[in-house]
């Protein structure tokens, strides 16, 4: 696939389990933009056992926001580390309407602004499976769904055989929690986009390539602007 180059600053929104961080990494390779995923970040800064990832431990365990502060920091790093050349994707950021005022500040300092938020709708039910169905191989990190990718055994890798585990954050209760933060702190910023003109709404379900094609043509029509 060629990649083309579009100077873009994207929103990849919507609740968890919609599908961000897989259309994020589709479009990295297609249109070779910088994808920021705070959860990726965090997740990672968790592994590594760092200052930042004991203090998010405590908040992602539970299905909690970590504070605003602390991932405004971690955006500005990354932008300030990272070649601004293509642009960027954020990938579960913003989440509240601080981090998005937060957003907006940091971006008019490099005289830029965010071009579009494409939102990803998916139904609460699905959702709900789709995360708490959410099995990873710990050995080649082959994804399944109990729901809708089943592996051929309960507890193993059709792959490599590998010990299929689960997030903490995918478990019952704190995919509940999440799903309601979701709507308390994040949903919010569906009206804040759309009084801006941004907000891009496109549906969720339907195969990962069905979506793709939809958000494609969104910076498909961007670029022709
Ligand atoms: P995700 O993989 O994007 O669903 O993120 C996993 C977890 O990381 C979330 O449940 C939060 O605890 C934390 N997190 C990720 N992004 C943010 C954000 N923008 N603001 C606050 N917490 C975040």
């Amino acid at each position: 696939m060629t990649k083309e180059r579009k100077t873009v600053f994207l929103v990849m929104f919507g609740p968890p389990g919609a599908g961000k961080g897989t259309q994020s990494k589709m479009l990295v390779e297609r249109f070779g933009l910088s994808q920021i995923s705070t959860g990726d970040i965090l997740r990672e800064a968790v592994k590594q056992r760092t200052c930042l990832g004991q203090q998010a431990k405590t908040y992602m365990d539970r299905g909690a926001l970590v504070p605003d502060e602390i991932v405004v920091g971690i955006i500005e790093d990354r932008l300030s580390a990272q070649d601004a050349g293509g642009g960027y994707i954020f990938d579960g950021f913003p989440r509240t309407v601080a981090q998005a005022d937060s957003l907006s500040q940091v971006l008019s300092r490099m005289s830029r602004e965010i071009d579009c938020v494409i939102n990803i709708h998916v139904e609460d039910e699905e959702l709900r499976k789709r995360l708490s169905g959410r099995r990873v191989c710990s050995r080649c990190g082959e994804e399944f769904n109990l729901f809708f990718k089943p592996p051929r055994e309960d507890k193993f890798c059709g792959k490599c055989n590998g010990e299929l585990t689960q997030r903490k954050d995918d478990q019952e209760e704190t995919v509940k929690e999440r799903l309601e933060v979701y709507k308390k702190q994040t949903e919010p910023l569906i009206e804040y986009y759309k009084t801006k003109n941004k907000l891009k709404t496109i549906s969720g379900v339907g195969g990962i390539p069905e979506v793709f094609r939809k958000t494609c043509q969104i910076l498909e029509d961007l670029a022709k602007r």
